[in-house]
């Protein structure tokens, strides 16, 4: 069995989504059709292998989980429509040490060490 890679798949270069398949091809696959990509031409997809992502244990497709995402490494932030781990707010979130976290718990966070 092919070992399972994290993709970030996207139609421009602001938004893409979080899709586990075993390759480029796979992944522009899975992830075409998507509702939170507005394209128009397959060809326009693009999928980006994130290296750094572990997602041995996460099925093939398309994980819908933002934050899912965000922890794994998979994005750098997420801007709308989660919630912060932390106070339950919904902001604009960062991966902090594995979890989702508003900027204002991140400051916390840092002042606390
Ligand atoms: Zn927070």
């Amino acid at each position: 069995m092919k070992k399972k890679k994290a993709y970030y798949v996207s139609d421009n270069e602001e938004y893409g989504i979080f899709v586990v398949a075993e390759s480029v091809k796979h992944a522009k696959r899975l992830g075409w059709g998507n509702e939170c990509l507005c394209n128009d031409e397959y060809t326009d997809l693009t999928a980006k292998w994130n290296k750094e992502a572990k997602v041995d244990d996460l099925e093939y497709g398309v994980v819908d989980d933002m934050k899912e995402g965000l922890r794994r490494g998979v994005f750098g932030f997420i801007d709308e429509g989660e919630d912060c781990d932390q106070c339950g707010v919904e902001s604009f979130l960062t991966n902090v040490e594995g979890k989702c976290l508003c900027s204002d718990c991140e400051e916390k966070k840092e002042n606390k060490k």
